[in-house]
């Protein structure tokens, strides 16, 4: 049992670490609402939860009753949802704060934050660069120190490629692992919601808190939550496998350097690294980049301004309500996934692109199987292949943004548990590490990073 005002003053300190940082523009909840509603939950935390009094920030499109859910949208400007997601039930339920929302892409669509109707968040420790996304808010938050811990959503790497470009812990569980109830959906067999912190422990032990069974998620399996792992003395008897397809000839010297000195020190500490090939990983960005617009020009149809949105004045007839609603509402990141998303699943091109691109999910899902079955029970890679890049320097160029997600989206396509961790810097900015493991087996893979990130010096240059 934690002492009874600890909570009231940790909500305190969070919201004024959270108004501080606000030139980051990472938080969307405004600071006299934050405050109010941080003061009334510190008030009113269980105090024997095994998260009592911690803050975590939550990404907008995750629903809460505390604050609107934007979703990063015009379209759902000053929504209230009515419920909230389970995994923020389940946070309250163990006596953690729900420190504001966060910035992000609109709807998740985007690596950068910049896609974000209520303007870009900025990297913490250089703002002419992004903090990564589409989950960045919660992972600048983080960074900055503002809160320990916060919740992301991932449908192609948005924890993992923030947490790496912003110097924290990033993961993402196996789908099924958390129920999706009240995460707004984007493509939904892809989505899962994720955790940042800024040790491997805090990460761990929110996710650990969030992950179980969900009777109003389908998809979301009836198993336990997480155990947590303890801290390893040596790797002994882990395989680890080096993908060489993780690791092309232009990769970021500097993320190269970094990735070697992990490699070795996942030697030094017993494990065994063994090199693999993931055949077919170069075709995991066009098919990510077919799937996930398909499932979510299906999963936007419900803002038509009937439903969801604002009535866009002037709307004589149903169709011109939608095409106003929707022309005025969304970004033009969402309206070019709507249009991929509608072409690859229209008659005549279904065949040619969404068939062949589930064909293609499975034959990834089957190299990492393969592998798997032949004793490795984890892979190392970098988690992204450059550093932070600097803000609006893939803006007109849509297909580099994408290519950005190119070791992170393979995870979402197989399911499976992925994390980044800090594994060294370049002129200051942070090179992210990622281990992938078995679906399930996030135990293992937590393991591992515990051992890591007490090795690898993750603040040192590369
Ligand atoms: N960059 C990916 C996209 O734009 C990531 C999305 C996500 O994980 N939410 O689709």
């Amino acid at each position: 049992m934690s002492d009874p005002g600890e909570a009231l003053a940790n909500a305190k300190a969070a919201a004024d670490r959270i108004v501080k940082a606000k030139r980051l523009n990472a938080c969307l909840t405004p600071p006299k609402e934050l405050r109010q509603s941080l003061q009334k939950q510190g008030q009113a935390a269980h105090p024997s939860g095994v998260l009592y009094g911690m803050p975590v920030a939550v990404k907008d499109n995750i629903c809460t009753l505390e604050f609107t859910t934007t979703c990063g949208s015009k379209i759902l400007a000053g929504y209230r949802s009515p419920y909230e997601a389970t995994a923020v039930a389940k946070l309250k339920a163990a006596g953690a704060l729900v420190a504001g929302k966060t910035n992000c892409d609109e709807f998740g669509m985007g690596s950068s934050t910049e896609h974000s109707a209520y303007g870009r968040a900025l990297h913490p420790f250089d703002k002419t660069r992004v903090p990564g996304g589409s989950s960045g808010g919660s992972a600048a938050l983080v960074a900055a120190g503002a809160v320990p811990a916060g919740l992301g959503s991932e449908t192609g790497g948005s924890v993992r490629q923030p947490a790496s470009f912003c110097g924290i812990v990033g993961i993402k569980p196996t789908y099924g692992r958390v129920s999706r109830y009240g995460l707004v959906a984007f493509g939904s067999s892809l989505d899962q919601i994720g955790v940042f912190g800024r040790s491997v422990h805090d990460a761990a032990r929110v996710l650990s808190v969030i992950s179980g069974r969900d009777p109003r998620d389908s998809t979301c399996e009836a198993r336990d939550p997480l155990r947590l792992p303890t801290v390893p003395e040596s790797l002994q008897g882990f395989v680890i496998g080096i993908a060489k397809e993780y690791f092309p000839p232009d990769l970021d010297p500097a993320v190269r350097r970094a990735c070697d000195r992990a490699i070795r020190v996942l030697k030094e500490l017993g494990a065994a690294v063994r090199e693999v090939s993931l055949p077919h990983t170069q075709y995991a960005v066009p098919t990510y980049y077919i799937i996930a617009p398909a499932e979510a020009s299906s999963n936007l149809a419900r803002y038509d301004g009937a439903r969801y949105g604002p009535r866009y004045d002037g709307a004589l007839d149903l169709r011109t309500l939608y095409r106003t609603t929707r022309g005025e509402g969304f970004g033009p990141e969402v309206r070019r996934r709507i249009l991929v998303g509608t072409y690859v699943l229209s008659s005549g091109y279904y065949d040619a692109y969404y068939r062949r691109a589930q064909q293609m999910r499975a034959l990834i899902a089957q190299d990492f199987r393969n592998v798997f079955d032949r004793g490795v029970d984890l892979l190392f890679t970098p988690t992204t292949p450059t550093p932070a890049f600097k803000a609006g320097e893939k803006l007109a160029d849509p297909v580099a943004m994408y290519l950005s997600d190119i070791f992170v989206v393979t995870a979402n396509l197989a399911g499976l548990p992925a994390m980044s961790l800090p594994i060294g810097r370049i002129k200051g900015l942070p090179i992210g590490g990622q281990l992938i493991g078995q679906a399930f087996l996030e135990d293992e893979m937590i393991e591992a990073a515990y051992a890591l990130e007490r090795m690898v010096p993750g603040a040192e240059d590369a």
